[in-house]
């Protein structure tokens, strides 16, 4: 009778340790998993991985200009003249219209990007311009949001060249997606005499003071008319095209308005 009773406990405390022994071990496995769930979660953030659909991934060539660079998609080279943004010009073929402080530009543009480099590009209403370049925001890192001021103004190059001083906001067309904070950055630019700027002489920082951001005509994407900005019959603010001069309304198809004849 003792026997058993002594054999039983012993039966008894084996089966504990038993089940204690499994749960100890399902506890150290899970803590183990845990630990390596940190830490792919870690390199997948140093990674940068682009999961934003509206994000298109490049390969940078090169800058062609402030405003322009070469890409690599898909094997294929593409050219992408950054919208929203105007530098002054260092390789146009009238050689007239080039300058130091365009090169001051393109030299600008050409340290903000490294050979190889991953971008990634931004769409707004249009895919290419008359020239078959791709009109593109370049963001030099991916975003999940593609309006928020801040992640702009830190990860997209076209804001960031406003920002520094070296390119006017300028819109064009219906591309005007992120016009306004362009317009902001343009502004602090101006106020702080950053890049271009703080050149007195700079035909850059003259033409802007004379012409500051806002475009020159105004068109209406009904009528395909396109007025000054002072013309008493301007479109409502959603059928509203900008022009930053009149060659570029008329070659987008509109034709000036007879009332105020811009
Ligand atoms: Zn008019």
């Amino acid at each position: 009778m003792k026997m058993t009773k002594k054999c039983f406990r012993l039966k008894s405390l084996l089966f504990y340790i038993l089940i204690l022994s499994t749960f100890l071990l399902a506890s150290c496995t899970s803590s183990t998993e845990t630990k390596e769930n940190i830490n792919s979660t870690e390199i997948n953030n140093e990674v940068d991985e682009n999961t934003n659909p509206d994000l298109q991934a490049a390969e940078f060539i090169r800058a062609v200009d402030g405003d322009t660079i070469k890409v690599n998609i898909d094997g294929e080279e593409f050219t992408v003249r950054m919208i929203g943004i105007d530098t002054p010009e260092s390789v146009h073929p009238d050689k007239e219209k080039n300058n130091e402080f365009g090169e001051m530009a393109s030299k600008f543009t050409k340290s903000m990007f490294s050979e190889n480099q991953t971008i990634y590009l931004e769409k707004d209403v249009s895919d290419t311009d008359k020239y078959g370049r791709l009109l593109r925001y370049v963001w030099l890192s991916p975003s999940d949001n593609l309006n928020d001021g801040t992640e702009i103004e830190e990860k997209m190059y076209n804001a960031v060249c406003v920002k520094e001083g070296f390119a006017k906001s300028v819109r064009y067309g219906k591309d005007t997606k992120h016009a306004d904070t362009f317009d902001k950055l343009e502004k602090n630019a101006y106020e702080n005499q950053k890049g271009l700027w703080g050149i007195t002489d700079s035909t850059f920082s003259q033409e802007i003071k004379e012409e500051p951001s806002e475009s020159s005509y105004i068109g209406n994407s009904n009528s395909k008319k396109f007025h000054k900005i002072t013309c008493g019959g301007l479109p409502s603010e959603k059928n509203r095209v900008y022009f930053s001069s009149r060659e570029e309304a008329i070659e987008n198809g509109f034709s000036p308005c007879k009332t105020c004849n811009p």
